[in-house]
Order: C-alpha cells, then sequence, then structure tokens
C-alpha cells in the first residue's frame, strides 16, 4: 500500500531485505494524486454535472429536435487529449458546445423519426450509483446482488411477455448484439456445423432488421440461405407463404432451420401473425427467434398484447429496453425459452476462475452471454421500474398506441396525403401526392426540409420501390400537443414546397 509511503527521510532504503526506491513512489504518488479527488474537488464536480444535468432536462423539450451545425461538432477536436487536464467549467462547455445540441435529440417529444430512445432520467441516476457502487455483475459469486437485479428483470421481462418458469436471459448493449446471441444460441440448439451452413435455410421478411444479416455474417454463417418470406399486402410476414417455402424446401431435401419474425419491423412497426408462425415452427422443428426489439414491450399494455398475441410461444425473444422501456441508449435484452439451451451457447471458464462457482445461488450472466466484465446495467433499468412502479410504462405504451392511431386517422383526412397499413403499434407510415412533379422526390425533399428546419424529426423509407415517411411515437415525452404540432409542421412544409 503506498498510502504507508510517507516520510522518505525517515525511512530505511529497505523493506525487509528487499531495496525500496521510496523517493520514486512518492513521487509516483503525488502524480497519479489527481485520480483521488479530495472533498473540495468532489464537491465541485457534483454542483457543477448536477447544475449542468438540471439545465439541460429543463430545456430538453424546447429544444430542437434536430440541429445540423455547419460544423458537425469537428470543434471538439481542437481540444484534444493532452498530458494535463482542464477545468471542469471548460470540460463541460466542450460537452454543450459540441456533443449535446448537435445532431438528433433524442430527448425531443418531436423526435418522430428512426425508433426514439427514451432517455429515462432515473435510469441516468441508475447509471452513475452503478458506477460509483463499483460492482463487478458478471458472476454471482463477486456480486450477488448486482446478479441477482439482473436475473430478477430477466424474469419480469419473461413474465411481461409470457416465456416459463426455466427461461434464461441477459441484459446486453442493444438489440443487435442480442439478436447475435439469439441466433448463436439457434445454431447450438440446432447443432449446426459450417459443413451444414449452405443447406441451412433461414426464413424473414424483406423487412427484417439488417441486424439479422449482420449477426449472421459475424457469426459465420453467411452461406445459410435466406429466404425473403412474401408479405400478406400490410408488410407482414404471410404464414401460407411461410408454410409453403418450408416444405419446398423439405422437398429439395434442404435444412429448414431459423425462422426470424418481427415484433413490430423497425420499417413499418408491423408485427408478423406470431401465432400462426409459431404452430409452423413447432410442426417443422425449426427454430423461432423473435425480434421484438421495438416491440415486445407493448405486452405491458392490453393494446399491445393483443397485437402480440403467440410471442410466448418463441424459443428466443429480443427486447430493447432503451427503446420502448425508454431507457438512454446502452440496454438490449436477450430471453431464450430454455436457459440450458443459453448456457451451452456461451457457456466458458477461465482457468483462474475456478473458485468462485461453489457458491452460485444463481446463473451469472458471464456464463449466459458473451461478455465477461460488464456494465452494471441491471440498476439502469431496476431503479426506474422500482421508483415509479410498472403502471406509468404501461400508461405511457398505451398513450404511443393511441397516439399513432390518432396520427394515422389525422394524417388520412389531409388533402394530398396516403397512409399505408392502420398502425399495429406506434408507427405511421404515409406519403404526399404533390400535385406534379415526381412522388419520391417529392417526398425525399419534404424530409431534408424538415431536417433543416429541426422543431420535427421524421424519416422516410422505401416500401415495394416508394419513399415513405415515417413517424414513430415512441418517446415517453411526446403527447397529443407534440402530435399536432408535428403534422401542422409537416403541413407547412408540404404547402411551400408546392409553393416553391
Ligand atoms: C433497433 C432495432 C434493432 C437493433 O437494435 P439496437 O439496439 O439498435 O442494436 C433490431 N431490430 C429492431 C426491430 C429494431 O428496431
Amino acid at each position: 500500500m503506498l498510502r504507508s509511503v510517507k516520510n522518505t527521510k525517515t525511512q530505511p532504503n529497505t523493506n525487509a531485505g528487499i531495496p525500496v526506491n521510496y523517493e520514486l513512489l512518492a513521487e509516483l504518488e503525488r502524480r497519479a494524486g489527481a485520480l483521488e479527488p479530495n472533498s473540495q474537488q468532489l464537491d465541485d464536480l457534483f454542483t457543477q454535472v448536477e447544475e449542468y444535468s438540471r439545465q439541460h432536462i429543463a430545456n430538453v423539450c424546447e429544444t430542437p429536435a434536430f440541429v445540423k451545425s455547419k460544423d458537425q461538432s469537428i470543434g471538439l477536436l481542437s481540444s484534444p487529449i493532452t498530458e494535463t487536464g482542464i477545468s471542469l467549467d471548460a470540460v463541460l462547455k466542450l460537452l454543450y458546445d459540441h456533443v449535446d445540441h448537435e445532431g438528433i435529440n433524442s430527448g425531443s417529444p418531436r423526435y418522430l423519426g428512426y425508433i426514439p430512445s427514451g432517455g429515462l432520467v432515473h435510469s441516468a441516476f441508475g447509471d452513475f450509483l452503478a458506477a460509483i457502487g463499483g460492482r463487478y455483475a458478471g458472476i454471482f459469486h463477486s456480486a450477488p446482488g448486482a446478479v441477482r437485479m439482473e436475473n430478477m428483470l430477466v424474469r419480469w421481462m419473461a413474465d411481461v411477455v409470457g416465456y416459463p418458469k426455466g427461461t434464461g436471459g441477459y441484459l446486453a448493449s442493444g438489440g443487435s448484439i442480442a439478436n447475435l446471441s439469439g441466433i448463436v444460441t439457434a445454431r447450438e440448439a440446432h447443432r449446426l456445423r459450417s459443413t451444414d451452413y449452405d443447406r441451412s435455410i433461414v426464413y424473414l421478411t424483406k423487412h427484417t432488421h439488417h441486424c439479422v444479416d449482420k449477426a449472421l455474417r459475424i457469426a459465420g454463417m453467411e452461406n445459410c440461405v435466406r429466404r425473403r418470406v412474401g408479405e400478406d399486402g400490410h408488410c407482414r410476414m404471410s404464414a401460407d407463404a411461410l408454410e409453403r417455402r418450408i416444405g419446398a424446401d423439405k422437398a429439395a431435401g434442404l435444412n429448414p432451420w431459423l425462422i426470424v419474425a418481427s415484433a413490430g419491423t423497425t420499417n413499418t412497426g408491423m408485427v408478423d401473425p406470431l401465432e400462426d408462425i409459431a404452430s409452423i415452427a413447432r410442426a417443422n422443428n425449426l427454430w423461432l427467434h423473435v425480434d421484438g426489439a421495438y416491440g415486445a414491450f407493448f405486452a405491458l399494455c392490453p393494446e399491445g398484447r393483443t397485437v402480440l398475441s403467440g410471442i410466448d410461444k418463441s424459443d428466443s425473444l429480443v427486447l430493447d429496453p432503451h427503446k420502448t422501456l425508454f431507457l438512454p441508449f446502452g440496454t438490449g435484452a436477450l430471453l431464450v425459452r430454455d436457459r440450458n439451451v443459453l448456457g451451452s451457447a456461451h457457456g466458458s471458464r477461465g482457468v483462474y476462475m475456478l473458485d468462485i462457482d461453489s457458491d452460485a445461488h444463481e446463473p451469472s450472466p458471464a456464463y449466459l452471454s458473451p461478455e465477461l466484465s460488464k456494465h452494471f446495467r441491471g440498476l439502469r433499468m431496476w431503479l426506474p421500474l422500482k421508483l415509479l412502479g410498472v403502471a406509468p410504462f404501461r400508461a405511457a405504451l398505451s398513450e404511443k398506441i393511441h397516439l399513432a392511431r390518432y396520427a394515422y386517422e389525422r394524417i388520412q383526412s389531409f388533402d394530398g396525403f396516403q397512409v399505408g397499413s392502420r398502425p399495429d403499434l406506434s408507427i405511421v407510415t404515409y406519403r404526399y401526392i404533390p400535385k406534379r412533379g415526381d412522388v419520391n422526390e417529392f417526398n425525399q425533399t419534404l424530409v431534408r426540409n424538415l431536417h433543416a428546419d429541426g422543431r420535427v424529426f421524421i424519416t422516410s423509407t422505401r416500401i415495394h420501390s416508394k419513399t415513405v415517411l415515417r413517424l414513430v411515437v415512441g418517446s415517453f415525452r411526446t403527447h397529443l400537443d407534440d402530435i399536432d404540432e408535428s403534422l401542422q409542421i409537416l403541413r407547412d412544409h408540404v404547402e411551400e414546397l408546392e409553393n416553391s
């Protein structure tokens, strides 16, 4: 312990016969001292960070939903990492000027693009306390409380979607990683080896999230055959087309392996017919993985539960608490119906870890996931759920569905607008048909103009080679007034563009 190195003058230059360079150690201790702030420095950190945070929260609704600055944050680089630090004031100013007010303001109630992430403030305190406590959440022996907390959240999510008692799962960094891990679990469950890949079939649709293709590539399974199953007329997988395709593939001597169904596609928000797909999966012995990164938490509210019927019959499921549980970025989740299968796909031990499992009362995330040392993610999810209870989350999710239905009806009533399918959950697709000129071009320009305006943020996509606009109600801060205001801004821009 360096703490015992105090007065170098009176110390002999050996310790139990071992030579010690007291002067060097004292000098290093002094120079590293900044890593351990004294109480005054701590007070300053607390006070200034608190003030910054309060200001941010107070202004988040009024700050534009999107800002594209001229310098695109390049100014940050004019303050490089150097040998000596700068003041907290100066650091917070850099954060304010170059990070926190450029690009998408994901906390804005008028951020209606992609899939909004929440940024629930209670979660930030959870992150803070997790970092302060510094528990190592990977293994039960190291932090039984942190591991029990994560497993408790896994069981809670399992109950929300109706998964059985033996469910295993963990909190990941996001939906992409959770999908990757789910696909690897499906591979191990079916004992596929590389020689099987080019005759093993994955069934998905054109609307399946691209992270599934990415996951197959990362898992070394790019050779698997992907069947883009036909749709039902509302951008959902057609169960009939799926069944026919599987039959044909079996007859051709191939190995139908995995169905990836979407419980809310990012593209259109529509939910694949999960009950029917689950029956087909069971009858044909395929693994059913459901990507519910956007939609699965809607099972918390009655409107969503109806649409998601059958989700409980899947083999594995991804949820994204940093989307529809309104947490800040950094938390996804994987659930696997049979915990043992998850464990055999991910379990691994180092020789230096042999003495830690004798007293394990709970499965450890490190043995169920790709990570070893991991962020103590449970606290950012547990804290808001404990403090607020589940009721406000249910209400907010119901509200999102009703607001999306309202927006759908409103847009449909506007002159010149065409809407897509009635939303299953909280995404509305629509486009404006201009009086003259190219429809796709008009809608692309419209989105660009809206981004330049910044008060509302919506995004576009392509459906059946048409440019379509999306409106995603996903923030807990988005209410009726925000929808009305956003639709008014949309119409103003349409009018301006028509007249230009
Ligand atoms: C967002 C999303 C993903 C990817 O999740 P990340 O958390 O962004 O990694 C996958 N699938 C769907 C349906 C999504 O909406």
